[in-house]
């Protein structure tokens, strides 16, 4: 039996392109790794099968997290894509502990198929070192090779191109959960639909967000803080506005959506003022649970 802890992902800026001819956004992003863990527990099984359960923490409900306990969970694709790979045909039973919001706009859907490829790895005793799996994991989604390398980190292409960030320094976030997820297709199909007539430039990584973190400036990197998906994401969810303001409010030091959200996620100045933030948003009722977390930390590792 093997454990793998995965970490969920922040995109501290999020550049979008338009369209490319495979349909995918070219995307120029920093991803941060952040101490909000999935863990994945990967079992022998006899008879050649993969299977997997999920199993919640903290009382989000089951019914809105749907999360599929069959085939198109992406954990069972990713140790499927392992076993086509490698040519083995050994099975496993995969066991998720969910605290990754679902559908959050934090990857916890690619984090739990990079946990599932470190811990099959290590089962099957395929030999594969972490850069081929990072290379496989290209395969299964963009976000999936970043969930395995973790700390801090450009992503380019399609987000799967990672390369690393000169860093320092260690960030306070505060995260308001939302009660029902966003789905990242609508979100992109309501991006092209606002810039239908618009022209959309190459999207960069800003200088002044990799300034902030050579530097260690958390106020800074509050300021560089950027989402090119946040008018889509508001358009349809208007609510987050508001939530935005909460953080803000509090005198966060940036305050932007996760992802493709509804996940919003404010910097603070450490963990007091984190605290602050949590409790502002928990009492103003703007969204159905927050959580608090540090990074960078590393990526999908071994119990
Ligand atoms: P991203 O930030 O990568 O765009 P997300 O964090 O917004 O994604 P996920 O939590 O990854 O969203 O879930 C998106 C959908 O993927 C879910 O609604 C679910 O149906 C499906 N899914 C498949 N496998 C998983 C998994 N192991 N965990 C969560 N969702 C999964």
């Amino acid at each position: 039996m093997t454990t793998v802890r995965v970490p969920a992902k922040i995109n501290l800026c999020l550049g979008v392109g338009a369209p490319r001819e495979d349909g995918f956004h070219p995307l120029a992003t920093v991803y941060q790794a952040v101490d909000l863990y999935d863990e994945v527990r990967a079992t022998a099984v006899a008879d050649g099968s993969l299977r997997v359960t999920v199993h919640f923490d903290g009382d989000r409900d089951r019914e809105t997290a749907a999360v599929p306990e069959d085939d198109n969970n992406l954990a069972i694709r990713a140790a499927r894509l392992l076993r086509e790979e490698t040519g083995i045909t050994d099975g496993a039973a995969l066991a998720i502990r969910k605290v990754i919001p679902v559908a959050g706009g934090m990857a916890g859907g690619s984090a739990d198929a990079a946990a599932a490829l470190v811990a099959c790895n290590e089962l099957w005793g395929t030999g594969l070192s972490r850069t081929d799996l990072e290379t496989l994991a290209t395969g299964i989604g963009s976000d999936v090779p970043f969930l395995i390398h973790g700390g801090i980190a450009v992503g380019g292409g399609r987000g799967e191109l990672i390369s690393p960030v000169l860093a320092r320094g260690s960030y306070h976030w505060v995260f308001a959960i939302a009660a029902v997820g966003l789905s990242t297709k609508a979100v992109y199909a309501e991006f092209d639909r606002l810039n239908a007539d618009r022209d959309v430039p190459e999207p960069e990584v800003p200088d002044d967000l990799l300034a902030a973190l050579r530097a260690g400036d958390a106020r800074a990197l509050g300021d560089a803080l950027s989402n090119d998906l946040t008018e889509a994401a508001l358009s349809l969810r208007p609510e987050l506005a508001g939530v935005l303001d909460v953080g803000l409010e509090c005198d966060a030091l940036g305050a932007i959506l996760s992802g493709s959200g509804p996940t919003a996620m404010f910097l603070a100045r450490d963990d007091v003022h984190a605290l602050d933030i949590a409790f502002a948003l928990a009492s103003s009722q703007v969204c159905a649970d927050t959580a608090q977390a540090t990074g960078p930390v590393q990526g999908a590792r071994l119990l």
